[in-house]
This record gives C-alpha cells, structure tokens and sequence, in this order.
C-alpha cells in the first residue's frame, strides 16, 4: 500500500516552468493557473523570467537560470515575448524573440510545431470566411517542421557581376524530415486519419526528399489515408473549402505561412493555442499570437489561447486528455452563453475582460 502511495505521489508531482514574458503575457498566464489549480493543483510550479523582463532582471532576454528551470521541467507553459513595435531598436526589446523563444526552442530541441486552427460554432460569424464556406466547421491540425529548411542554411548578400545579390539555402537531411512525418501521421492516428503532406515537389529537391519519405513511413500507418498537395493549391483550398483538412504535415517555411493563414480563419488570434515538441515528446506550449503590447495591462486581452495552451500541455505532457477536454468544453460553453472579450466581441454578446471571461469559464469547468 505504502508502495503503491508513493509511487502514486511521485507520479502526480510533475513540475511546468512558467514563463509569462512580456505585454498581455502575465495576464492571461495568471487566469491559466488558475483553471490549472481548479483541475488539478498537484503540479509543482516553477515561474522563470524570458524576454524584456528577463531583460530588466538579467540583461539578457533568455538567462541560464531560465534555460535550467525548463531542462528541469516536465514541460513549459510560455505566455509570450516582445515589446511595440515601434520600440524594436531598444536594447530591451531588440531582438527579443529571436534572442528568447527561438534560443529555446533549440536549446530544447523542439523540432515539431503543432497548431490546431478550430472554428466554434458560436463564432462563425467573426470568421472572414462566408458562412457557408465553414457551416460544415473547421477543425484543422498542422504539424510544422521547426528546426530545418531554408531558416537555418546560410543565408547571404553579395555583388555578382555589378548586381546584388541574396541567397538563402534551404536544406532538409532525411531524419529532419522522419520525425515531423512520424508527428503528423501519430496526430493523424488520434484524429479522423487523413493526413495532407504539403510540399512543392513539382520544383524543389527538398520537397521531392520531403514526399519520398512521407511515403516511405506511409506503410507503418496503414489506418490513415495519405495525400500530398502543393503548397500554392493548399493556401488556395484553405480560403476556399477549409473543412477537407484534418491534419497537415509541412516544412518550416510552408508551415510558417500556411499556420497563420489558418490562424486567421476563426477570427481572433486571441483564441489559438499551439504547441511545440522534441523528438522525445517534451512540449512547450504556447499562444500562437505575440505580447500584443496594444491592449496589455487593461484586463482587456483574451485568455482563451493561453487557456487551451494549457489543455494542449495537460493532453500531451501529462495523459490529462479528460481533464483537456473538459477546459475546451468549458471554454465552448462560456462562448455559447454569449460572454466576449473586446476581440471577438458582436452586438447581443456580454462583453467581459479578461478575468470575468475566466471566472465564467471557470464556473463551467
Ligand atoms: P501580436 O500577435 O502581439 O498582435 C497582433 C494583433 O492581435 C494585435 O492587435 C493584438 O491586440 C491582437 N491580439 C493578439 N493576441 C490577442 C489576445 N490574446 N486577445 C486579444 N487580441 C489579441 O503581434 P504583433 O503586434 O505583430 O507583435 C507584438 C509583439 O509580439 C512584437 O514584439 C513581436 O515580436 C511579438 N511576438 C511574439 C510572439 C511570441 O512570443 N510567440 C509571436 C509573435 C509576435
């Protein structure tokens, strides 16, 4: 008995490294903990300091204390980094996201991006898309290569024959490849099974690498159907019939552009969460939006990006996949009953801020 106690113990003390960074940030981090502590209050939590106000502390947008907090997690909860635009040439906010959230997720390894893009019915018409473009719903899954590609080859700007020149080299090695297929197919597994492969094989050797592996690992899923199609055809049925996709499989840069077309369909960034894994399925989890310095400090920013960032994290993390869903369908019912924040605001809705929106979420779990 004592036994089995302790193991049951050490199985619940898992530790999440928080780190709320900067703008709307500590605000809708502060609303998560606090529909994490009514889920379950067991985690240890660990709060870190990451972008301009690990800058105010440290001098430095991602210290060694922070970068030791998260290799000593189970996962992390990241709110996010940045400040206004217009301060970009500060040196605390200079480089800020490249000096943070991109050192992280290398030094994590993090080589998968997962972003689901799901339209509620009760927000069909803050979508931009015509309402019978999306009537059949949209509940989209894309699994984006994060640590290859164009982004990470060299990158230069030289005078050949009188005229500038750029050129930036886009390289996949084939277990670059393996792990992001392996991570759609998985997801695919756990969803409706069909899985689309984005590429533009019909011009680059990386996309031709890209869908010879995809096929190659086809056989070790024989359960999900898989399709490939080129990146400028994917952009277009996004806009045009969104409900063919479950769930896409692309490399960084595709990912990068068709994650955010994506985003847009349901209407607010103030609602997408993502997530993003190493080889060996550690995550960091995440609002796919920025600081959004705009609206900061006025209880005015949507929680619900950060909120399912923490469903995603209990989900994957922790085989929390009841306790995930019950925030998501605490999160649909507080929209159905009509409560708003500024973002996704319509006339006849209750208009809250960002705690109230919480309190009403929390009511429902
Ligand atoms: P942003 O995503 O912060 O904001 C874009 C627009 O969306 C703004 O109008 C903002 O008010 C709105 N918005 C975003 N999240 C919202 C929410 N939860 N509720 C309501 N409205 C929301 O993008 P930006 O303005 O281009 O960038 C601001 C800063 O964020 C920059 O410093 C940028 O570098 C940084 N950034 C950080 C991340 C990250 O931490 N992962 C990602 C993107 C941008």
């Amino acid at each position: 008995m004592k036994n089995s106690l302790t193991f049951l113990t050490i199985m619940k003390t898992k530790t999440i490294a928080v780190l709320a960074g900067d703008g709307i940030g500590p605000e809708v981090m502060a609303q998560t903990l606090r529909v994490l502590k009514a889920i379950d209050d067991s985690f240890i939590i660990k709060n870190g300091l990451i972008g301009g106000a690990a800058y105010d502390v440290f001098n430095n947008h991602f210290p060694d204390e922070t970068a030791q907090l998260c290799q000593d997690s189970d996962a992390v909860l990241f709110g996010s980094v940045g400040g206004p635009i217009d301060d970009a040439h500060l040196p605390k906010w200079h480089k800020c996201e490249a000096n943070s959230l991109l050192a992280l997720r290398q030094a994590l390894g993090l080589n998968v991006n997962v972003r689901p893009s799901k339209l509620y019915k009760s927000l069909i018409a803050i979508s931009p898309l015509k309402p019978e473009l999306i009537e059949q719903g949209v509940d989209i899954m894309i699994i984006r290569e994060l640590l290859g590609d164009i982004y990470f080859g060299e990158h230069k700007q030289f005078v050949d024959n009188g005229l500038r020149v750029a050129t930036d080299v886009a390289r996949y090695d084939e277990k670059q490849i393996e792990i992001a297929i392996h991570k759609g197919f998985q997801t695919a597994m756990s969803r409706n099974k069909k899985l689309t492969s984005v590429d533009k094989a019909n011009v680059l050797d990386t996309s031709k690498l890209w869908r010879t592996i995809a096929n190659e690992v086809a056989p070790q899923y024989p359960e999900v159907t898989l399709e490939h199609m080129l990146v400028d055809n994917c952009a277009m049925q996004l806009i045009l019939n969104p409900a063919q996709f479950d769930t896409i499989v692309t490399a960084n840069l595709f990912g990068d552009i068709i994650s955010d077309a994506a985003s847009a369909l349901p209407g607010s960034l103030g609602l997408m969460p993502s997530a993003s894994f190493s080889a060996e399925g550690f995550g960091l989890y995440e609002p796919s939006g920025g600081s959004a310095p705009d609206i900061a400090n006025q209880n005015i920013a949507n929680p619900t990006a950060q909120i399912l960032s923490l469903a995603l994290m209990l989900r994957y993390s922790f085989d929390m996949g009841q306790q995930a869903t019950q925030i998501e369908d605490a999160i649909i019912h507080t929209l159905e009953a009509g409560y708003r924040t500024g973002d996704i605001y319509q006339k006849g809705n209750t208009k809250v801020g960002t705690i109230e929106f919480t309190d009403e979420v929390l009511k429902r779990l």
